[in-house]
């Protein structure tokens, strides 16, 4: 027992050492500190981010404070935690991050599908025009579709009627009928979706575009001069089917043509894609037909 009646004897003479002043900064640190523990213990009980933050702010105002008042204690104690503050706060939040960081890859994932989404769409959607463009062609039924590219065309959209529905023959045949109600304009489609019918187009200036062409042929050079839009023409008076791209109008095309140049203009990826895995496909045509060869020549020996 004699070695706690010493170090009660080192302490009153270590207090007594000790200045007013030094005992009440003392005091007040070892206050500060039991406070921050028991309200530490309190945070680990009820974690949650709201207090973590109010936390966080609550040892940066305190440092500061006990480094005004000369609190050596908490001021190391502190001055240590905040050195290992950054790693602390990747391990405090780090379902918060975890949650971020998954609807981050969510986000890409989604636009990945959307993209594909949308691919397939305009897929769809031109081969449904060209289905029907052979039949409006056929039937002389006048026809003037334009696909927006990166340029959008909402000006155009409000001067008609707004639509959302997916791009089908016989809706087209439908929509350009020339007793319905939307014939008269032209339906815009937007990522391979009717976005509007009935819309009105700027009209090209130009003079050099034949006197035989009238205002559906003119609308469609005039719209694809103001934009980057792909428009396809069927003319009433011949069921001739035309393309306007870059104020350039391609006459008389062929429905296969019109597949082939709607495809080159507005899926030019596919084309490329398409081109790849031939090429692909012909490498390994040959790498197998050079392996063939090979085994062949083996069991030959
Ligand atoms: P077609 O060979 O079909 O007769 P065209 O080039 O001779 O075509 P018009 O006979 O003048 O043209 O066709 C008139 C039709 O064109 C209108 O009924 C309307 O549907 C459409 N049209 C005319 N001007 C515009 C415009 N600015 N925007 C959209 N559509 C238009
Ligand atoms: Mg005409």
């Amino acid at each position: 027992m004699e070695w706690v009646a010493q170090m009660f004897q080192n302490l009153g003479n270590t207090i007594q050492a000790l200045g007013p002043a030094d005992v009440v900064s003392s005091i007040l640190d070892i206050a500060v500190v039991a406070y921050l523990i028991y309200r530490l213990m309190l945070l680990v009980s009820r974690t949650s981010t709201a207090n973590v933050a109010r936390a966080i702010v609550l040892l940066v105002v305190v440092l500061w404070v006990s480094e005004l008042l000369h609190l050596r204690v908490i001021n190391f104690i502190l001055g240590r935690t905040l050195e290992l503050g950054f790693l602390a706060l990747v391990v405090i939040f780090q379902p918060e991050l975890r949650k971020g960081l998954e609807q981050l890859g969510n986000n890409r994932l989604k636009n990945l599908f959307t993209k594909e989404a949308e691919t397939s769409e305009l897929d769809t959607a031109i081969t449904q025009t060209v289905t029907a463009y052979t039949a409006l062609s056929k039937d002389r039924v006048g026809a003037l579709m334009v696909f927006e590219r990166d340029i959008l065309l909402d000006d155009v959209v409000r001067t008609g009627t707004a639509l959302d529905c997916a791009v089908e023959a016989a809706l087209l045949k439908n929509l350009f009928w020339n007793k319905a109600p939307l014939h008269d304009g032209a339906v815009i489609v937007r990522s391979g979706r009717i976005v509007g019918a009935g819309c009105m187009l700027p009209m090209t200036a130009s003079t050099t575009l034949s006197k035989d062409l009238g205002m559906r042929h003119r609308a469609a050079v005039g719209v694809s001069e103001r934009s980057d839009a792909v428009v396809a023409v069927v003319s009433e008076e011949t069921g001739s089917i035309s393309l306007a791209v870059g104020g350039s109008l391609m006459q008389h095309l062929a429905p296969e043509k019109l597949e082939q140049f709607l495809r080159s203009e507005l899926m030019p990826q596919q084309k490329e894609e398409e081109r790849k895995a031939f090429f692909l496909s012909g490498l390994f045509r040959s790498r197998k037909g050079g392996e063939g060869r090979g085994e062949e020549d083996e069991t030959a020996q």
